[in-house]
């Protein structure tokens, strides 16, 4: 079982995800646990302010370290095993292989990860002190620290393995390998706008369909 607590200001942006399709699912089976911390409940003075602005001058606001720390802290007073994980522009950049990596963690045994969602313009650099894993989804910059935990949580917990309807789906699927990309998929009708279904896929024939299948994946650009 793998348990998230997702540290954020933004619950509301998070929950309707985690509530549909393969999330709920997984919840459901008992595979997987989501829980959320309101930052706002740690913030400072009468109101609750969790941001600054950065010394140096600049634009925005920066996330302050007390609340951050404190909220962190307030769960490893429950749980001093579980792992934090920052997503941030400046982390090493998620694949698959990550993914796996924390998923095991979570087979046959708990684990529990907290994911801090910075906002605004970021983050007091003291608050990396306390995260184990320091995350980037690509070379973009998002709003928050939200859409970052969402795609890091399914990507983990569709691995777990009785989340997937068939257990070889996240065994054959592309990055399972390495670099592969997935061959071409087709259902039906056979014939759409005279685009048409590869006939070797019809034949019945699980050998050759096989070969067809290892010649058209690809490796990843
Ligand atoms: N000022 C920051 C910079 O230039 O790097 C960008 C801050 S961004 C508006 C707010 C937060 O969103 C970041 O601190 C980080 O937590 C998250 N974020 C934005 N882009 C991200 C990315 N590519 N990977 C992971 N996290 C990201």
């Amino acid at each position: 079982m793998i348990k998230f607590t997702i540290i954020t200001l933004f619950q509301e942006a998070l929950e309707p995800y985690l509530k549909t399709s393969m999330m709920w699912k997984a919840v459901d089976k008992g595979l997987a646990e989501f829980d959320f911390v309101n930052l706002r409940e740690f913030g400072l003075g009468p109101h609750r302010s969790v941001d600054d602005t950065p010394y140096g001058g600049g634009d925005g606001m920066l996330m302050r370290c007390e609340p951050v720390f404190n909220a962190i802290e307030s769960v490893k007073a429950k749980d001093p095993d579980v792992k934090v994980i920052i997503p941030t522009p400046a982390g090493e950049t998620w694949d698959q292989k990550m993914a796996q990596k924390l998923a095991e963690t979570g087979t046959d045994k708990n684990a529990h990860y907290i994911i801090f969602c910075p906002h605004y313009e970021g983050y007091d650099e003291r608050i990396l002190s306390i995260c184990d894993y320091k995350v980037s989804l690509g070379k973009y910059v998002l709003t928050g620290g939200e859409l970052p935990a969402l795609i890091i949580i399914d990507s983990v917990v569709r691995l777990i393995p009785g989340v997937l309807g068939g257990e070889q789906s996240a065994a054959i699927e592309s990055f399972s390998d390495g670099d592969n990309i997935e061959y071409p998929q087709y259902t039906k009708p056979y014939d759409f706008r005279g685009m048409t279904v590869p006939d070797i896929l019809l034949s019945g024939n699980h050998g050759e369909i096989k070969k067809w299948r290892e010649e058209h994946s690809k490796k990843a650009k």
